[in-house]
This record gives structure tokens, sequence and C-alpha cells, in this order.
């Protein structure tokens, strides 16, 4: 799967779900707001068994995104799960800090993940640089190309005049062409859960929040309705972002609420109110609003708004998604590599 497939689902409500494997990370990256180390927990594997085998072919999300922490510290668990996806119909993709690219080749569990998922993302930024060179990381890209995997950078800089962004995106292309797809973002969230597939930026106000339309499995196994850091690693997670439990609840439950949460609804189509996430986190402060909110997005109403505000996304398509939530003047990297006609 081509990255530009995975954020035009980006926008569509349970067409992916985040899942995060463990908080544990062999890098010490300086940017990382899970602050990882190889001491965190991972997450309970037989709650993430349990939730892939709910998926079926008829209720399933279409992408399972991978991340951590580093998903790679657990390689046969993310191979298990993304053969039970597959089976479902679901596709997956991981995303990596390249932990392993400082080895002159590639160990066998990573190949076998390679083999396993339907796509390999890499981060790069200068927080990685002082882990891992960039030449390793190019070198395990050039050997992923060669196998026929689908591969694409994950890139972080500071802003759209970051000098950073500039000089390695170049480098990229000088080095492969127009090969590797990029999702170029700003240093804004962090962790490796928030960044995949654009972090929220609803800092306007009113601004509309397309990042309550994938599920999120957090390191607790908890389900939240969006991937903002203070929600997945639980410091605040209202009752209107919970969607369930993975150890507990099926995807098709946890589908129905991110559908038909009155709430949610009103979050993708309107925003939440003043303070983009901090207002939206604090919502539940203020039950008058809430109610208020509750009224207006349920029923066919609600549910109209919602579905009008997805196609429109859907229709402007993902380079315009990452005009938004990503690095602007970057945005067109997403498309690097895509055949016209393809998905
Ligand atoms: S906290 Fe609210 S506004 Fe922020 S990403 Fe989550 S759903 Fe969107």
């Amino acid at each position: 799967v081509h990255l530009r497939e995975i954020i035009a689902a980006r926008p569509v409500v349970g067409a992916g779900v985040l899942v995060t494997l463990t908080r544990r990370c062999p890098l010490h990256c300086a940017h990382c707001s899970t602050g990882s180390t190889m001491g965190d927990a991972h997450v309970d594997a037989a709650a993430l068994r349990r939730f892939f085998g709910t998926f079926s072919a008829d209720s399933r999300p279409d992408i399972a995104m991978l991340t951590g922490g580093e998903p790679l510290l657990r390689p046969r668990l993310v191979v298990e799960l993304a053969g039970v996806a597959r089976a479902a119909g679901t596709r997956t993709a991981v995303l990596t800090g390249g932990f392993f690219a400082r080895r002159a080749t590639i160990p066998g569990p990573v190949l076998r993940v390679a083999a396993a998922v339907d796509h390999f993302s890499i981060s790069v930024d200068a927080f990685h640089e002082r882990e891992v060179p960039r030449a390793d990381v190019f070198r395990v890209l050039a050997r992923l190309l060669d196998r026929g995997v689908a591969v694409s950078l994950h890139v972080v800089g500071t802003g759209a005049d970051d000098p950073y962004l500039a000089e390695v995106t170049a480098g990229v292309r000088r080095a492969f062409g127009a090969r590797v797809p990029m999702l170029v973002s700003e240093v804004r969230a962090a962790g490796r859960a928030a960044a995949w597939a654009a972090q929220a930026t609803t800092t306007d106000a009113a601004a509309p929040c397309a990042m309550a339309a994938w599920p999120v499995v957090a390191f607790d196994g908890a389900v939240t309705a969006c991937c903002n850091q203070e929600v997945v690693d639980g410091r605040a997670r209202p009752d209107h972002l919970r969607l369930g439990d993975a150890g507990q609840d099926g995807w098709a439950a946890v589908r129905e609420r991110a559908l038909a949460s009155p709430v949610l609804r009103m979050i993708r189509t309107l925003g939440p109110p003043g303070g983009g996430c901090a207002g939206c986190r604090r919502w539940g402060e203020d039950p008058v609003a809430l109610e208020r909110a509750r009224e207006t997005g349920s029923g066919p109403v609600g549910a109209l708004l919602d579905w009008e505000s997805t196609r429109r996304q859907v229709a402007a398509g993902p380079v315009a998604f990452l005009r938004r939530y990503g690095c602007p003047p970057y945005a067109d990297l997403v498309e690097a590599g895509h055949r016209p006609g393809a998905p």
C-alpha cells in the first residue's frame, strides 16, 4: 500500500486504527514526548491479539498502523498481528525509528516484518540522526525497495523554513528519485503514535479535527478517539475521547462508538470549543456545552454533517490533508512514486 492511500483514508471514520505495541524504545531522541526508554512497558500482547481477532471481513479497519515506542522490539508480534489482520482484509503499516539500521545487514526478524506488513515507514529527523545515521537509514531503504517493499519516510522538522527539511528531502530525492514518498510534519506533537499520519494541529478555536476519525490503542490498552498525546498517555482522557478497551471491546463496537458519538461528530465537523486540543480535553468541565454538542450531533442531522465533512476531505485528497496537518510546502511529497490510476 502506498503512503498516499493511507493518508487519503485518514479523515474517514474507522477506515484505520493506530495501534501502539510498546512504549519501550532503544533510542533516546530528544523530541520523544513519550520519553520512551528500554525500561518502559510493552502493551499487553493478549489484549492486542484479542482485539485484532475481532476484525472480520464485514467489520474491520482497512488499515492498522503499528507504532510505539519502537514496534520492532516486538517483531514476532508484528508478524502475528499482520497475519491476523490480513485474514480479515486489513492491511498493516509499521513505523520504526530504525534502531537496527546501524548494523551492516538487516536483521532477520526485521526482514520478516517487512515481508508481513503492507507498508514500512522509517522516521528521519535531526534528533533521530544523532542516534541513527542517515546513511544507514538510506541503506535499509535501498534494500527494502530491492525486495519490493512499499516504504516511506516520516520526516519531522521545526517548520516550513527549517533548513533541515529542505536538505533532507532533497537528499532523499537525490538518492532515490521519486521512489520514496515522505510524510513531512512539524515537531508540535511528538511520540510516534501521535505523529503518524499527521498530528493534531487544532490549536485554532473551532477548527474541525480529523484526528478524531481513527481510534487509537494506547499503551495501557485503552482505545481512545484520537491521537493527541495527552489523551493517548492517559494524562487527560475525558469520557468523550474514550472508545473502549482492547482487552474487552471488539472492533465493531469501537467503530460504532466512533461513528455514532454526537460529541465526536461535532469535533470532526465544527471543532471543539475554543483552544483546540486543550479546549477539547477540558470540554467535560462544562456539562452545559457538552450537552449542547450532544443535542446538535445526535440523530440524522449530526450523521449528515459528519458524512459531508468526511466527503469533502476525501475529495480534497491527501496533499490537501497534509497541507493542514503536516508541513505545507512538503505536502506533495506524499505522492512520490505513486502511479496514476493506482489507489
Ligand atoms: S483532543 Fe480533540 S481536538 Fe485534539 S486531536 Fe483529540 S479530538 Fe482532536
